[in-house]
């Protein structure tokens, strides 16, 4: 089993509307790159942000400009209108878990993907609002940006915890903290391990500016060592990332001993053998 469920129906620019790309055509050809890639569970999970209901857990600036569709048209254009599994990318904003629940809830998800993008109102990884050069040390950004992943796993809000060390995407471009980077994701672990959450290894990271998977060795080993499930996924924006760089992702799990990622259907997670 090969899964794909971190995945995009179209890029970031807000002119991508779900009219042009909420169509049964374009979820096809998102279904026949996954096939030509042995990717037989495939899912999407489109941005809370793009969505209207994003404006009930938050109103940053960035989140305004990008709030124009319909969460619900969304759900019945997968359930309907493809065979894909119907999953969402949902950020993590600190005081906002009710919030967050109350647009969750009465929805079938197969599963939801958290992320965190944002440290109040600092991004992450867009040049917009960014966190970096605001004045805070890396030693702190890190160590707030872990916190935050392990209080979005001890929510129970989540699934999947995705790209759970976006903080390190631009690379050398920005600073890294000197001591051994174990000592941030330490908290991360245990809070996973605690919640039961599943964690993404996304192949997003191969083509950033950081170059390499997330989550990194060190913290994967540790990952596996705590006996956290792991979930597959490319964060694909468009078919052709779909699968992106599997090869070298189940490469390094085998390397690893793990032999099982996580498959979900109606927000139930069960493992099934990789490959
Ligand atoms: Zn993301
Ligand atoms: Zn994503």
């Amino acid at each position: 089993m090969l899964t794909d469920y971190h995945v995009h129906l179209r890029t970031d620019e807000p002119e991508n509307t779900a009219a042009r790309f909420f169509t049964a055509a374009n979820a096809e050809r998102y279904r026949e790159a996954a096939s030509e890639r042995g990717i037989a569970e495939l899912g999407v999970a489109e941005h809370i942000y793009r969505f209207t209901a994003a404006m009930e857990i938050w109103q940053h600036p960035f989140w305004r400009q990008y709030a124009h569709d319909d969460l619900d048209y969304y759900c019945g254009f997968v359930r309907e209108e493809t065979d894909l599994r119907l999953g969402i990318e949902m950020d993590f904003i600190p005081g906002a878990e009710d919030r967050i629940a109350n647009v969750l809830d009465g929805r079938d998800w197969d599963y939801v993907v958290g992320s965190v993008h944002f440290l109040r109102d600092h991004s992450l990884d867009t040049e917009d609002y960014s966190i970096w050069g605001a004045g805070e040390s890396a030693d702190r950004i890190w160590r707030r940006y872990f916190e935050t992943v392990a209080h979005s796993a001890l929510s129970g809000l989540y699934d999947i915890i995705g790209h759970p060390d976006l903080v390190k995407v631009w690379g050398s471009a920005t600073p890294v903290p000197d001591r051994d980077p174990r000592f941030f994701y330490e908290p991360a672990v245990e809070a996973f391990a605690e919640a039961g959450v599943a964690v993404e290894l996304s192949t997003a990271g191969w083509r950033k500016p950081v170059g390499e998977q997330y989550p990194a060795v060190p913290f994967l080993e540790m990952l596996v060592d705590a006996g956290c499930p792991l979930a597959l996924s490319s964060d694909a924006h468009e078919p052709d990332q779909l699968g992106f760089e599997y090869e070298r992702a189940v490469e390094l799990l085998e390397s690893l001993g793990v032999r099982e990622i996580a498959v979900f259907e109606g927000r139930q997670r069960r493992m099934e053998p990789i490959g």
